[in-house]
């Protein structure tokens, strides 16, 4: 798995999380055991051969803004971080994601 790993389809950073970076119980939505596999965004990414979903010229469709809407911050973050990956690139963002969040090397 790349360093894409920290980026979930939809926008979520992982890389942030205790869960992903001790692994937990999760590692991010890239795997093909992981507990979420069931998501219908991650499915519908995998089956457009997307990176993530920013890349979808449907891009926000009609369930990710329901998602992004749902009232859970880090969701309306994943929206914000898609927005700013489509703006600088991935790999720019897992960069200021790292710096932001304090994971780098860790
Ligand atoms: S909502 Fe779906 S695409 Fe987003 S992190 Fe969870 S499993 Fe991945
Ligand atoms: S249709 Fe929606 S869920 Fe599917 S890849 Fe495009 S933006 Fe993501």
């Amino acid at each position: 798995m790349t360093h894409l790993e920290k980026l979930s389809y939809c926008g979520i950073y992982c890389g942030g999380c205790l869960n992903f970076k001790k692994n937990y119980n999760c590692q991010g939505c890239r795997y093909e055991e992981n507990m979420l596999s069931d998501c219908p965004l991650r499915a519908c990414a995998i089956a457009k051969e997307l990176i993530h979903c920013g890349e979808c010229e449907e891009f926000p469709c009609k369930e990710l803004i329901e998602f992004y809407e749902d009232g859970v911050p880090l969701h309306d973050l994943a929206y914000k971080n898609i927005l700013r990956i489509k703006e600088i690139g991935i790999d720019k963002w897992l960069i200021e994601q790292e710096e932001l969040s304090g994971s780098k090397g860790k």
